[in-house]
C-alpha cells in the first residue's frame, strides 16, 4: 500500500521571497557580466545541456509552481521529455560519463519554456562568484570557459582573480533561511534533495509522508 503523501507547497509569502532572492542574483549577475563583458549571445556552448544537482525544497516547489501553469498539452510534453532525459542520465552514469543532454524545459526554439522559474544555477552559472560557506572557508568559483577566456585575454586582470565576482553569500543564506522556514516541522522526515530538474519533474512535486496522526 502507497503510503499517504502531503505536497510542499510555497506560502505565497514564501514564492515571493524565492521570486525576490532570484531577481536579486539576475541583477547579481548581471552587473558583473557588464563589468567583464560577458554575453551568452553567439555562444557555441549551451549551458541548458549542462549536467547540474539541485539541492532545495523550495525550487522543487516552485518548479512546480511553473510547471502547473503552463497549457497541459505543454506540460505533458515537457514530462515526456524529462522521462527520456531521467532515462539517458542513468545510463551515462552508469557508462562513468557525466551526462550532457538537453533539459527537458528547453523549447523548440532552444529557449527555456520556464524562464520565471528556471534554478538558481541557471540563474548563477557563468560569471566569476565567490562564497564564504558557513565554517568560515572561501571559495571562488571561476566562472564558465566563455567567461575564463575573457578574464584571462583582459589586460585588466593580470590574475584571473582580480576580475569581478559575485558574492553569493547572502543570497545564498537568504536560500537557507527560506527553506528552513518551508520545512520548519517536516525537515526531519524529509531526505537531502539531489536531484536534476528532470527527476524533479518525473517525481512530481515535493511531497513528504504525512505522519500517521495526520492522516
Ligand atoms: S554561461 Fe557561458 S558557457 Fe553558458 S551560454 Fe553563457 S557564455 Fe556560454
Ligand atoms: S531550466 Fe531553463 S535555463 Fe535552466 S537548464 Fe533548463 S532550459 Fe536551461
Amino acid at each position: 500500500m502507497n503510503k499517504p503523501m502531503k505536497e510542499i507547497i510555497l506560502s505565497p509569502e514564501q514564492s515571493d521571497k524565492l521570486a525576490g532572492i532570484y531577481t536579486a542574483m539576475v541583477e547579481g549577475y548581471d552587473q558583473v557580466a557588464t563589468a567583464i563583458g560577458l554575453s551568452c549571445q553567439g555562444c557555441p556552448d549551451n549551458c541548458c545541456d549542462s549536467y547540474f544537482l539541485h539541492h532545495t525544497y523550495s525550487e522543487w516547489a516552485y518548479l512546480w509552481q511553473g510547471l502547473r501553469e503552463l497549457p497541459d498539452e505543454e506540460r505533458k510534453a515537457i514530462i515526456g521529455r524529462a522521462e527520456q532525459y531521467v532515462q539517458e542520465s542513468r545510463a551515462q552514469l552508469a557508462g562513468q560519463q557525466r551526462p550532457q543532454i538537453k533539459c527537458p524545459l528547453l523549447n523548440e526554439d532552444g529557449l527555456c519554456g520556464l524562464y520565471n522559474h528556471r534554478l538558481l544555477v541557471c540563474r548563477m552559472h557563468g560569471i566569476p562568484a565567490t562564497m564564504t560557506r558557513p565554517d568560515g572557508q572561501s571559495m571562488r568559483f571561476p566562472g564558465c570557459f566563455r567567461c575564463q577566456e575573457i578574464v584571462s585575454d583582459d589586460k585588466k586582470y593580470p590574475q584571473g582573480k582580480d576580475a569581478p565576482a559575485m558574492d553569493r553569500t547572502p543570497l545564498f543564506r537568504e536560500m537557507v533561511a527560506l527553506e528552513s522556514n518551508l520545512l520548519v516541522d517536516k525537515r526531519h522526515l524529509l531526505p537531502r534533495v539531489k536531484l536534476t530538474i528532470a527527476e524533479m519533474i518525473v517525481q512530481g512535486p515535493p511531497a513528504v509522508d504525512t505522519p500517521f496522526c495526520e492522516r
